[in-house]
């Protein structure tokens, strides 16, 4: 961590889980624990309880982000939301090509290319989201498949001087499974991916892009991880879940 340089940003997936009035009592609870937090607290709710949550952390340490987005700014696209909606309802970050998204919704490095582009045309702050299969781990694969993830999925990105970006470290075979990436594993990563996003983006964007490790972080590894040099927050799923599990990790 180096919070000289970049403030850590620590942000909740809530993925498909809760209802409005669930997503509005739990934001309600973490605002306000939030305040005392030494990083950055953002969450990322399902789309219906957007506008609700909103209002809640409106003017509050707790940053809003959307799970997904389309790219274009409206249209005959049944079933997707863009990125004029999501400004519109004071979403501030937007995660991009989170695994599930890639695994199950045909998700490729072009679309998240064209996602990446359309959210920052609009001002919101994109997670891009990057990482191996247990398979590609095991046959030796991480550090090409994580450089392909980055450089197709920010080719030809027009970033503006008032451009941010974060990337989240993600590997599949963590993400939900209770198993953690060493916090050797995890160095090693997000060190190689601070020199891919060194070599391709110019500074002082490349100096300001938050790197975040995200598969199964919980309150008894937050700190640890949290610790390592190149580590700039976490994305937290399961355990974002419960304000007052979220609590321990926002103040590990
Ligand atoms: C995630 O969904 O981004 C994630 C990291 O999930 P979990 O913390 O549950 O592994």
């Amino acid at each position: 961590m180096n919070p000289a340089l970049r403030k850590p940003l620590i942000a909740g997936n809530w993925k498909m889980y809760k209802t409005v009035s669930e997503a509005v009592n739990t934001a309600r609870e973490l605002v306000a624990c939030a305040a005392s937090a030494p990083v950055e607290v953002m969450i990322a709710p399902p789309f219906t309880a957007l506008a609700s949550v909103a209002a809640v952390v409106r003017g509050t340490p707790v940053a809003l982000a959307a799970q997904n987005l389309h790219w274009k700014n409206e249209g005959a696209y049944t079933g997707e939301i863009s990125p004029v909606m999501l400004t519109d309802v004071g979403c501030q970050y937007v995660i991009i090509g989170h695994s599930e998204r890639r695994q199950f919704f045909g998700e490729t490095d072009d679309t998240v290319n064209a996602r990446i582009q359309a959210a920052l045309t609009h001002k919101l702050i994109p997670i891009l989201c990057v990482g191996e299969t247990e398979a590609q781990r095991e046959s030796h694969e991480t550090f090409s498949v994580l450089d392909k993830q980055m450089v197709k999925g920010l080719e030809g990105v027009p970033f503006a001087a008032d451009s941010h970006l974060v990337v989240a470290y993600e590997p599949v075979w963590a993400i939900g499974t209770g198993k953690t990436a060493t916090t050797d594993q995890i160095q090693e990563v997000h060190a190689f991916l601070r020199g891919v996003i060194d070599k391709r983006l110019d500074n002082p964007l490349a100096k300001s892009v938050r790197i975040l490790y995200g598969g199964s972080v919980k309150p008894e590894n937050a700190s640890e991880i949290m610790n390592m040099p190149d580590v700039d927050g976490a994305l937290v799923g399961g355990a974002s879940l419960s304000a007052a599990t979220f609590d321990r990790i926002i103040h590990f």
